[in-house]
């Protein structure tokens, strides 16, 4: 039987990547050693983080000033240990709010240091990313979120000309599309979408931008630290590490970067258009601003929503429900999410609206 999932994260991932990890579970590469008992500083591990490590520089087109780090603390701990690294007691970082993900980042900044927020979306329920905005003089950094995962927009024109460092939360859209990657200076996203599971993140981080901060960081906490250390300061996770090389060795059996993001493309693009070719749904989200990975929309009619729910249970089409915050439904469409998948999604989709004629 299959399983339409479209779950925002953690999400479907290739079923190939499924079958390798069980196998490896159960005897890690004939070693005859479960994936779950090796040890982080045996060299079977140091292959697997260094594959990974290699795969995501190649497939990201890193240079050398870039560092991957392997991290542990979701998505969220990067909103604090950005700012404890990166931000000193009397300076400012600059924040551009347009979503639940990018506040909670400058609720926890503000812990550290000045923030100005910069830019914001919340007037209109950030239904759009905001581009005319200047930031102040002695800027740390510019953080913003490239992909808003729970309202649906994404940047599609990064704004480079502010002649400062730029921090981004990826944890959305990492590896969905071609960016120039080394235009960024920290780039943090949590695994369990775009990379792998749940369980490890990661950064990237350009070492030039390290300079020396005011206040202690603690040794787990500290990019200085992760990066002498090889990403392996203490207990790596060493099967969640292990599953996103499965899914980067995937990425790049598919063609890596460039061949995924025009299916992408064609994913999102086959929604939006069903969606706007009907009335009984609607998107709040400015046209140019839309989100190929969070696709978030409405029924007009709130009150027949279960029931679309109903029929998309009863053909195994699940996780379309809205963020608990916003209601209505988002559709996430992850690399490993196949055009097939939507496809069915459509049909089913066009068949809830026939019914609602009748
Ligand atoms: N940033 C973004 C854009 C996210 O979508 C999420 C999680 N959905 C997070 C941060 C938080 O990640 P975590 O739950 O791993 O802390």
């Amino acid at each position: 039987m299959s399983i339409y999932n479209f779950n925002a994260g953690p999400a479907a991932l290739p079923k190939t990547v499924y079958e390798q990890a069980s196998k490896a579970i159960l005897n890690y590469e004939g070693t005859g050693l479960s994936i779950l008992e090796i040890g982080h500083r045996t060299n079977l591990f140091q292959e697997i983080i260094d594959e990974a490590k290699g795969l995501l520089k190649e497939l990201m087109g890193l240079d050398n000033a870039h560092e991957v780090l392997f991290l542990h603390g979701g998505g969220s701990t990067q909103f604090f240990q950005v700012p404890m690294n990166l931000l000193n007691d009397k300076a400012t970082a600059a924040y551009i709010d347009t979503g639940i993900w990018s506040s909670k980042a400058i609720k926890e900044a503000t812990l550290y240091g000045n923030v100005e927020v910069v830019a914001s979306s919340k007037d209109k329920q950030y239904s759009y990313i905001p581009k005319q905005f200047n930031i102040p003089q002695e800027t740390s950094f510019l953080h913003f979120t490239t992909n808003n995962t729970v309202e649906g927009t994404q940047w599609h024109t990064m704004p480079t000309d502010k002649g400062v460092p730029l921090v981004v939360d990826m944890s959305s859209d990492i590896l969905s599309r071609q960016l120039d990657f080394n235009q960024f200076d920290l780039i943090y996203a949590a695994a369990q979408k775009n990379i792998g599971v749940a369980g490890v993140t990661m950064a990237v981080v350009n070492k030039n931008i390290l300079e020396e901060i005011s206040k202690p960081i603690p040794t787990l906490l500290d990019y200085k630290q992760h990066i002498a250390a090889g990403s392996i300061l203490n207990t790596s996770p060493v099967f969640a590490i292990y599953t996103c090389l499965l899914n980067l060795r995937w990425l790049k059996a598919q063609g890596g970067i460039a061949s995924i993001e025009k299916i992408n493309h064609q994913k999102a693009a086959l929604l939006y258009n069903t969606l706007d070719a009907l009335p009984l749904f609607k998107t709040i989200v400015n046209k140019e601003d839309r989100s190929k990975m969070n696709i978030c929309f409405f029924i007009e009619n709130p009150t027949i929503e279960k029931q679309f729910v109903d029929l998309c249970t009863k053909e195994n089409i699940i996780g379309i429900e809205g963020h608990r915050t916003v209601g209505g439904f988002r559709v996430s469409l992850y690399n490993a999410v196949p055009l097939s998948a939507v496809q069915v999604l459509v049909e089913v989709i066009k068949k809830f609206a026939n019914m609602q004629m009748c």
